[in-house]
């Protein structure tokens, strides 16, 4: 890049686009930021599961208030994902350490005794299988952490982030990019609908799928992760909550052909079905949906490829969202990468003092690879190794799953079991998954490992006394429905991470 960067402009107004512009005005306030967005193609709609670094990202990198978010994106809690999945009736996957840890008067690390059923193995899992948010203080008050990632409707964190991206002085504007001036710098203008030429020093492409600056005017190939994850379209559904308990987690249950999600709002019901066109058509899927979800009104399919595009910065484009590239939403890691790659950017800039070279976009591009690849890995784990169904989908992915960058950890695993003995040479620092993320897949999918170690009897009381005590600690929680009543209490306090009654 030839000149300072003063003028940015993000073509797309969908959660990545205003992501983007507000962390790059809320972090460089003297910085010109433009959204450009079309409100006839629309954003996708869908996108509402999230990991806790979005959280992290909007209150404490950004420091929007817990309170303001709450008021008017009105996210609810997810403490992880609820796994229906391999032989078990069912496991979860908190964002907590679960099985990774020492627990005191044991001598393994607690993945070690997780043979049989590990519902209450750490607390926030044991809040899981209880169906609580949160757990409650001595005082009666809840224990609200900062181990939770939000449920959010798509349409509404869009228009929460619109409302922000206002106050926070980014200008919206209304339009269509009709068409692209390109030079050897990379992008030169974007030809508006109505004759207007808008120009920049930094174009941030989050465009969605059409990826129009990154990939349709840069021509930047794209990566497919088609070797390990065969889902390529979703349908999705819901219906307006009636008496159903809000859950504090994401369910991820086995299909037929792929899995189904559903995401709890305050008074709706998400749930969508994530299939390989290979393997089923889409009318086949639209009825096991609905067979499977019997409250589902009306549907649409969504189609995807999962991968990226080789390069996310080139040359004056940096894409980020959909445009740069997408992983099948088990996981749901898109608005966490969005968020982390923000904020990529924006120390990118920082750094530079406004002029960032290729040198620097170099190692933004070997950052985002990592990521991509950290969650398409261990995504592979989830795929390879479900044996709960018996179906063509199944068995063809038991078979040709491409572990890709997890092979190593699951070859060290299949031998020696959950030991973190070699977590600094088997796993990324980058990946958000971490070990454990690895270990709760791989033994709530009760993949047999050879060096068996038994625990002694002192050992497995122990264990179950640890548990028990978890479960306890659960039961007197507060559901997601009573931590509401309670933040919106007026004499409710949100203080940085944690609420106060
Ligand atoms: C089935 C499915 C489930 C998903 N579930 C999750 C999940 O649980 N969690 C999660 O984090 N993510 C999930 N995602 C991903 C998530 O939806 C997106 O990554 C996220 O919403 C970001 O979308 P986006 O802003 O990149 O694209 P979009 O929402 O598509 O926005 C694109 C924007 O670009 C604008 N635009 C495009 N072309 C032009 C043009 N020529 N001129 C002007 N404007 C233009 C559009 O108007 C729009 O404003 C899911 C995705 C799919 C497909």
């Amino acid at each position: 890049m030839t000149a300072p960067v003063r003028r940015v402009v993000v073509l797309g107004g969908g959660s990545a686009g205003f992501l983007a512009a507000i962390t790059l005005k809320m972090r460089i306030p003297q910085l010109d930021v433009t959204v450009l967005r079309s409100k006839e193609i629309g954003i996708i709609g869908v996108g509402e599961g999230t990991t806790n670094y979005v959280p992290e990202h909007l209150h404490a990198y950004l420091g929007i208030p817990v309170g303001d978010v709450f008021a008017d994106a009105e996210p609810l809690w997810k403490l992880g994902v609820r796994f229906l999945w391999g032989p078990r009736p069912a496991f979860h996957y908190p964002f907590t350490t679960q099985v990774d840890r020492p627990e005191q008067g044991l001598s393994q690390r607690v993945g070690y005794y997780c043979d049989d059923d590990f519902a209450f193995a750490d607390r926030t899992a044991a809040l899981m299988a209880a169906g609580r948010a949160f757990g409650r203080l001595d005082n009666g008050a809840p224990l609200i952490e900062r181990n939770f990632a939000y449920h959010l409707e798509n349409e509404r964190f869009v228009g929460f982030l619109e409302r922000q991206a206002a106050r926070v002085g980014v200008t919206v504007r209304e339009t269509t990019v009709q068409a692209v001036d390109r030079d050897d710098g990379g992008i030169a203008a974007l030809r508006l609908a109505g004759g207007d030429v808008v120009t920049a020093d930094l174009y941030v492409d989050c465009s969605g799928f059409r990826s129009e600056l990154l990939g349709e005017a840069l021509d930047e190939p794209f990566d497919s992760f088609d070797s390990t994850l065969f889902c390529d379209r979703a349908i999705v559904g819901g219906w307006a909550r009636g008496d159903e308990p809000i859950l504090p987690y994401t369910t991820a249950e086995t299909m037929n052909a792929g899995w189904c999600w559903q995401i709890e709002h305050e008074h709706r019901i998400n749930r969508g079905y994530v299939y390989a066109s290979a393997f089923v058509s889409d009318d086949e899927a639209e009825r096991e949906f609905r067979a499977r979800c019997p409250k589902v009104a009306n549907t649409r399919v969504v189609r995807f490829v999962s991968g990226s595009r080789r390069r996310a910065w080139v040359k004056n484009v940096v894409g980020i969202g959909n445009a740069a590239g997408f992983v099948e939403p088990l996981e749901a890691t898109a608005l966490f990468v969005i968020c982390a790659a923000s904020q990529a950017l924006t120390a990118s800039l920082i750094d530079s003092a406004g002029s960032p070279d290729a040198v620097l976009a170099t190692q933004f591009n070997a950052y985002c690879t990592r990521l991509w690849n950290a969650i398409r890995n261990f995504l592979a784990v989830h795929y390879r190794f479900n044996t709960r169904l018996d179906s063509a989908f199944w068995r063809a992915c038991r078979a040709d799953v491409d572990l890709a960058g997890a092979a190593p950890i699951v070859e060290y695993y299949r031998a020696h079991g959950p030991t973190s003995l070699w977590a600094d040479t088997l796993i990324d620092p980058l990946d958000p998954f971490r070990l454990d993320g690895y270990f709760t897949l791989l033994i709530g999918q009760q993949v047999p490992y050879r060096h068996r170690w038994t625990a002694p009897v002192a050992e497995t009381r122990r264990w179950q006394d640890v548990k028990a005590g978890y479960a306890d600690l659960a039961r007197s929680g507060f559901t997601i429905a009573e931590a509401l009543t309670l933040v919106r209490s007026p004499q409710g306090q949100w203080s940085p991470g944690f609420f106060r009654p």
